[in-house]
């Protein structure tokens, strides 16, 4: 038998030759016999099997069934040298895959990515900054050293540093010769350093030491429990789930920490590294695959106490996870739209209850679902009330849009104009927000009425103008922008509707020559790197006036920012979406929230038409608990989550008529959904009817609480044979209803 590190506490074992059962990444209903290889294998192992004339990864899963020509059955070809994964996670994936209704060979892949199916040798060159610097640079050498540098310390393997910079391995090889990249011989998965829960830490207010001790009850008690943490922006959240980080390590025990957004991974790095003298792993898709298959197996060996990243963290085969933290929880980010669809916070709350950990879900905003299971006391509920130190939350204030003045073509009022003014006359910055990227939402021919949508979606071409490009935000699909209509045909009359983010900035320049406006927009930066610096650029005071997306809502600290405006409150509030209200909401509480973090008191000014619109008053009033209480009897009434439950089908096709009749006999055949007291409501093109040539069509199933949704949905949709061109998905929880 194997004796990696990580085996010896594993519990079945299977002798040479005995039947088990595998299951694989193949898109297979059922798990698959085969024997036990020379010296057997631990239930649970990674295994390479053969598959027809194929090699294929799978787990052991169990004991074999033996349900077929025993004779026939073939035997493991070779055990992989990594841990083999755990009941618990056996049992989440099979948990998840249940709940999300999601084949398990899906579900297995995203607890698999890391490994592979090589074992690579045991030492392996590795490159990093060198001290000379070539006579002679090029293009190519620049970006070399450029991701280098940027990477601080990290080394790359050959393959990952030509991949990143975009050059041939010569060119780093060359660098090698001059002595300005260096070339080492590194043992391959080495741990993390240690990180000391022992070092001095902050000394906490009285609120923040009654919420640490509630958490470090817990986890001493290690017995699972959810906790949320409520306090708004700046009122020390994250220096009491350090404190439980702390309290985990001291248990020796791992720690998972989930961020919405990788932008903001780097300076929470920097914090926790702070906090506990070393860093911590960092998981996302920007990480390096080599850095991906250490982190995997010194996750399962121990050798890796603190796992910072992005929700597919949360299948990380952990040898003794006790606490993980979501933080941000209400972001919709968590959900995964593709492939698995599954919500990072409900997972981790599953992962949770199995492995006997602590969950710390911190938001200044709760997703209503969690406020109404604090309510239902089903998680404990934590409020820090104040924020830290001499930082008062911001004044918010409506700007009455109805009583402005304002040119056709300007979407700043003067009212916020002049607050933008004084802002800059004392030095200090303002922050536009407005949610749409681009230039202008809607590109109009005059003369016809024309307006220029993407041909495979069913989506404007919203015209970006640094990029000199129409684009669509749906499938990324890009043209340029025509000189004539292309429905009418006549030339010159393309005229543009409506502000974006860049069309802000113009604006902004425009009235205020003197001042230096940055723009936020994911999409004005090709690399991640490029966005993290013009964050840390205007942090230091780089901008007078900062133009931002989404993106500028999420955590990111300006000490020097005193002033929001938000261009148009109202536009959450469009469309029937049911969840519309509780997002415009927490948005605005969260970018209001940007104002005024250090000792400068700061002020956000809402831009409405409607000032007296329930939503747009709770805002201004910060009367959360009254706005939850509100949306939660709208949503009781209303019978949906989550006060009731749903699920989501989309049936999608190149042919309308396919996808519509699918959704059709699906609602006739509706017996398996009236028989737990549901319904059925559609088909109904679904929100966004085309992506990408395929019309959609969608069916929701609304139940009451207790309903058993996933067992019926399940025989329910067992009626549509999905073909070469009908797709189905299957969505429990879906976001918007
Ligand atoms: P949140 O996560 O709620 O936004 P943070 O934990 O980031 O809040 O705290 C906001 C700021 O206040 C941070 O710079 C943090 O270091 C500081 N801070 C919070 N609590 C304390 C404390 N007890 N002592 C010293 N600094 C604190
Ligand atoms: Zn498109």
């Amino acid at each position: 038998p194997q004796t990696a590190p990580g085996y010896a506490d594993a519990p079945g074992y299977f002798d040479t030759g005995e039947l088990i059962a595998v299951l694989t990444t193949q898109p297979l209903d059922r798990t698959l016999d085969y024997r036990a290889p020379e010296g057997g294998c631990h239930l649970g192992a990674f295994v390479e099997v053969p598959l027809g004339p194929r090699k294929v990864l799978g787990v052991v899963w169990g004991r074999g069934r033996g349900d077929f020509d025993l004779s026939k059955v073939r035997a493991v070809l070779r055990v992989l040298d990594v841990a083999p994964m755990r009941a618990e996670m056996q049992e989440f994936l099979t948990r998840a895959a249940d709940y999300t209704l999601t084949p398990m060979p899906a579900m297995l892949r995203l607890a698999a990515r890391a490994p592979g199916l090589s074992d690579p040798p045991s030492m392996r060159k590795v490159y990093r900054l060198g001290d000379a610097t070539p006579d002679r640079m090029t293009d190519a050498r620049t970006r070399v050293l450029e991701v280098l540098r940027d990477y601080g310390g990290l080394a790359f393997t050959l393959k990952e540093l030509s991949d990143q910079a975009g050059v041939t391995s010569s060119v780093v090889k060359g660098l090698v010769k001059l002595g300005a990249v260096a070339e080492e011989d590194t043992p391959r998965d080495l741990p993390f350093p240690r990180l000391d829960p022992g070092l001095p830490a902050a000394q906490l207010t009285e609120d923040q030491s009654r919420a640490a001790a509630h958490l470090a009850q817990g986890l001493r008690a290690g017995r699972y429990g959810t906790t949320l943490l409520r306090g708004v922006t700046g009122s020390g959240k994250t220096e009491v789930y350090l404190e439980a980080v702390a309290e985990c390590l001291r248990q020796n025990r791992q720690a998972l920490v989930l961020l919405p957004e990788i932008a903001l991974t780097e300076e929470f790095l920097r914090r926790i590294g702070a906090r506990f003298g070393a860093q911590p792993a960092e998981w996302h898709s920007g990480v390096t695959m080599t850095e991906r298959r250490r982190i995997w197996k010194m996750v399962g060996q121990g050798g890796c106490q603190v796992v910072v990243g992005a929700r597919s963290a949360l299948f990380l085969p952990f040898r003794d996870l006790g606490l993980i933290v979501v933080d941000e929880e209400h972001d919709s980010s968590y959900k995964q739209e593709d492939g698995v669809l599954y919500n990072a916070r409900d997972m981790a709350v599953l992962r949770a209850s199995i492995c006997d950990a602590q969950v710390v879900l911190a938001s200044a905003t709760p997703s209503l679902e969690s406020w109404a299971n604090a309510e239902a006391g089903k998680y404990a509920r934590l409020d820090l009330t104040a924020r830290f130190g001499p930082a008062v939350m911001p004044e918010l204030r409506a700007i009455d849009m109805r009583a402005e003045t304002l040119p056709s073509n300007r979407w700043i009022s003067p009212s916020l104009q002049s607050a933008v003014l004084r802002r800059i006359e004392a030095g200090e910055q303002s922050l536009l927000f407005l949610n749409r990227r681009g230039y202008a939402p809607v590109t109009i021919c005059r003369a016809c009425g024309h307006q220029i949508a993407c041909p495979d979606c069913d989506a404007r071409m919203v015209e970006h103008r640094f990029l000199k490009r129409l684009m669509c935000h749906q499938c990324g699909e890009t043209a340029p922008i025509p000189e004539a209509c292309p429905s009418c045909e006549v030339e010159g009359k393309l005229a543009v509707v409506g502000p974006g983010v860049e069309r802000l900035t113009e604006e902004a320049q425009a009235l205020f020559p003197n001042a230096r406006v940055a723009t936020l927009s994911s999409d004005l930066f090709g690399s991640a790197r490029a966005l993290k610096e013009q964050i840390a650029a205007i942090g230091q005071g780089g901008a007078d006036i900062v133009i931002g997306t989404q993106l500028v809502a999420k955590g990111h600290n300006f000490p020097n920012l005193t002033l929001v405006g938000v261009i148009d409150a109202d536009l959450g509030l469009q469309g029937s979406d049911l969840r519309a209200a509780e997002r415009t909401f927490q948005l605005m509480r969260q970018v209001a929230g940007r104002a005024g973090r250090a000792e400068k008191p700061g002020t956000a000014l809402l831009q409405t038409f409607q000032p007296e619109h329930p939503v747009i008053r709770a805002i201004l009033s910060g009367d959360e608990e009254g706005f939850w209480r509100a949306e939660a009897r709208e949503r009781e009434a209303a019978g949906v989550p989550p006060y009731g439950r749903m699920a989501g089908i989309v049936l999608s096709s190149p042919d309308p008529q396919e996808a519509f009749d699918a959704g059709l006999a699906l609602a006739r055949g509706d017996a398996p959904i009236r028989a737990i007291g549901a319904q059925v409501y559609g088909p109904a093109p679904a929100p966004i009817a085309r992506v990408r040539g395929r019309h959609r069509v969608r069916l929701l199933v609304k139940a009451p609480k207790g309903a058993a949704l996933q067992g019926a949905v399940a025989r329910w949709v067992a009626q549509i044979r999905p073909g070469p061109n009908l797709r189905m998905s299957v969505d429990i929880d879906p976001q918007s209803f």
